[in-house]
């Protein structure tokens, strides 16, 4: 078969403290074969957007998804949603995120996390746009509102840490579930068994750089060459081979329609 490359589907290669290596970083990535490197950029920041368009314009691997998180939704408004739009507009983006709720840090209120929640599921449904999800503690209220609001296009759960019950109600949805570094955690035992009861078909691979380095990098400066590492532990779970793992993650992403 052939010989698929690794897909780094969430990381933040805009964040500054890659202002010094990005563009050795990226190039040791498609020096190792990766086919993609999806970079998150956040409306909140137009620092993070204009970063993004230069990152785009690097290398035909590079992709984006554009949105406005949790942690900021209390300063969430016309301003910040022009920005995003206007980057919609100029740019391909595979998706709407990262969006979401964050429960765990309660960075912003939750009524106003709720809210703006809402309106970017409704802004992704009117530009046929698929959905990157951050949540945290919070996947069933996530849930209930992908349904009440009618979406109708994939979601990916990106840096998925919740359980398996809510993890199979993601599967039994057709949506997918990104793994992260957090896999390889020494404590991550509950996480390794909702991957192995993750059909692979439902399973993207990321990083979540300059975050979570895995294991035995841990608490380091993460970057996408880590990706690596999170498929080698995917395959050892799964009990089957690293090629196997990638070449179903590279249909995985195509199903995302982009
Ligand atoms: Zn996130």
């Amino acid at each position: 078969m052939g010989h698929a490359g690794h897909i780094d589907f969430h990381c933040h290669l805009d964040d500054p403290c890659f202002d010094n290596d990005r563009w050795r970083i990226i190039d040791r990535c498609l020096a190792a074969g990766f086919s993609r490197l999806v970079t998150a950029a956040d409306a909140h920041d137009e620092r993070s957007l204009a970063k993004t368009t230069e990152i785009l314009g690097y290398h035909g691997a590079l992709a984006a998804v554009a949105g406005a998180h949790p942690h900021q939704a209390d300063g969430y408004s016309p301003l910040i949603e022009r920005r995003l739009l206007a980057f919609l507009d100029r740019h391909p983006v595979l998706a709407l995120g990262e969006v979401g709720l964050d429960f765990y840090y309660d960075l912003a209120a939750r009524g106003n996390q709720e809210a703006v929640f809402r309106r970017l599921v409704a802004l992704a449904q009117e530009r046929s746009l698929p959905l990157v999800i951050h949540s945290r503690q919070a996947e069933g209220l996530v849930l209930r509102i992908l349904e009440e609001e009618k979406f109708s296009l994939p979601v990916v759960f990106h840096c998925y840490t919740g359980d398996g019950a809510a993890a199979g109600e993601i599967v039994h949805r057709g949506y997918f579930l990104s793994f992260s570094g957090i896999i390889t955690f020494r404590k991550a035992e509950a996480l390794r068994a909702v991957v192995a009861a993750t059909p692979l078909e439902h399973l993207l691979s990321e990083t979540d750089s300059p975050y979570l380095a895995p294991e035995p990098e841990r608490g380091k400066t993460n970057t996408p060459l880590a990706v690596v590492r999170v498929v080698e532990r995917i395959a050892a779970i799964k009990n089957t081979g690293v090629q196997d793992v990638l070449e179903q993650v590279e249909k995985n992403f195509r199903r995302l329609g982009r």
